[in-house]
This record gives structure tokens, C-alpha cells and sequence, in this order.
């Protein structure tokens, strides 16, 4: 399992951050998610926090030279030899051609692109009932994942919040630029043949068991 390179795709509330969390866990794969580096860095207020807040806020994409950047940094820390799991990151086309090549020039390429395949329904339903830990990045949902306590987050005890582009308005432009910019990448890997998909409606015990089978036979 050693060298493990994943990338999860899928819209906004498949469940990439959940499951990717406990695949960490399990199967002891370092997790790099984009958004949470990006919502760690608003909190620090570092330089690019402040670029990236107005556009996480209102659901667009933080620009691809910002993202691909700040991944190239990432995967420059030697932690990643022993493989990852890739959470929010490509969001676009040109994000996988920058990685694509950052892969080559390391020879090491993707072991498989997990694809998300999600319901819009149930997308809504999870993303407007989500709550998160602003702390540590742990996320619940009021009714499908609620805390042991109310609010407070079970790993730290931090109080929990409802992102801002978590609102209704925000989630249907992010749905917007999922099926504009995201969505083409799904073909991107398909051609490359490391795409599999796996069903995003599922709760997640079954999914995850799901994905535990996908990983076992690569
Ligand atoms: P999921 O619910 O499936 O875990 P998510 O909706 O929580 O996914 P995040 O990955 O947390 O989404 O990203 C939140 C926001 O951060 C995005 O809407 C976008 O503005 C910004 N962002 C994150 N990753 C990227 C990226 N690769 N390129 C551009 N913007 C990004
Ligand atoms: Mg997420």
C-alpha cells in the first residue's frame, strides 16, 4: 500500500473530505486537502488567504496559479513519498496538466482517480445540513453525522460553524462550476484510464467499504 497516489473527485458535498479522513486513518495515507490548506491559511491571514477568501465565499474557484502552486510546495515535502490521497485538487484541467507533469517529472503517476458519481439531491441535502470544526477540519452533518454533543467538535472540543459557502445561493453556484470546470476532468482520466468510479449517494459505512474494495485490487 506504500506509494499510493490518490486523487478523489466529485462535486461539492460527495463526501471527498469525510472519506478521505478515515481512508488516512485506515489504510495510514497521507491526507493534502486544498480547502482545508485554504481555510487554515484565511484563519492564519496569510498573503494567500486574503486572495483566496472573496472567491471561496462566493462558491467560485480560487484562481488555478494560487492552487497549483501551493500544491507544488506541498508535494515538495518529503512526507508525500509514501503516497497520498488528494482531496479537491485537480479542479480543473489545467490543474491535472500541472500535476501531471509535476508527476512525470518525480516518476511518480496516480495509482487511481476515484470519481464521486453524486445526485444533486443528495449533494444539497448533505452541504446545507453540514457543519464543520473550524479547528481541526472535521466535518458533521445535523442529521447524518451529528456530534456526540451538540456543536462541539468530538476530536477537539472546538465550537462548530456553518461555512459560508455552505448557504443555499453559494452551494448552487459551486454546482455551477463543478459541471463547468470540474466535471470535463472526468473524461480527462478516463482517456489516461485511471479513472473508477464509485456511487457518492451511498452513506458512508457502505462506501467505504466500497472504496476499501477499490483500493484492494489495484
Ligand atoms: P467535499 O464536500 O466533497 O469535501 P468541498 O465542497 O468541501 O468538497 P473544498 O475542497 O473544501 O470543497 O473547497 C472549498 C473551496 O475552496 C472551493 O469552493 C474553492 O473556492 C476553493 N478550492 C479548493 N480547492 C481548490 C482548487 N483545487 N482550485 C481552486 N479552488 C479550490
Ligand atoms: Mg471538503
Amino acid at each position: 500500500m506504500t506509494g499510493l497516489r490518490i486523487v478523489l473527485l466529485g462535486p461539492p458535498g460527495a463526501g471527498k473530505g469525510t472519506h478521505a479522513k478515515v481512508l488516512s486513518r485506515t489504510h495510514g495515507i497521507l491526507h493534502i486537502s486544498t480547502g482545508d490548506i485554504l481555510r487554515s491559511q484565511i484563519q492564519a491571514g496569510t498573503e494567500l488567504g486574503k486572495r483566496a477568501k472573496s472567491f471561496i465565499d462566493s462558491g467560485k474557484l480560487v484562481p488555478d496559479d494560487l492552487v497549483v502552486e501551493m500544491i507544488q510546495d506541498r508535494l515538495n515535502r518529503p512526507d508525500v513519498q509514501k503516497g497520498f490521497i488528494l482531496d479537491g485538487f485537480p479542479r480543473t484541467v489545467e490543474q491535472a496538466k500541472a500535476l501531471e507533469a509535476m508527476l512525470e517529472a518525480s516518476k511518480t503517476p496516480l495509482g487511481v482517480v476515484l470519481e464521486f458519481a453524486t445526485s444533486e439531491a443528495v449533494i444539497v441535502n448533505r452541504l446545507s445540513g453540514r457543519r464543520a470544526c473550524p479547528k481541526c477540519g472535521t466535518n458533521y452533518h445535523i442529521r447524518n453525522i451529528p456530534p456526540k454533543q451538540e456543536g462541539i467538535c468530538d476530536l477537539c472540543g472546538s465550537a462548530l460553524i456553518q461555512r459560508k459557502d455552505d448557504k443555499p445561493e453559494t452551494i448552487r453556484e459551486r454546482l455551477k462550476v463543478y459541471h463547468e470546470q470540474t466535471a470535463p476532468l472526468i473524461k480527462f482520466y478516463k482517456k489516461r484510464k485511471t479513472l473508477r468510479a464509485v456511487n457518492g449517494d451511498l452513506e458512508i459505512e457502505p462506501l467505504q467499504a466500497e472504496l476499501a474494495k477499490q483500493l484492494q485490487t489495484l
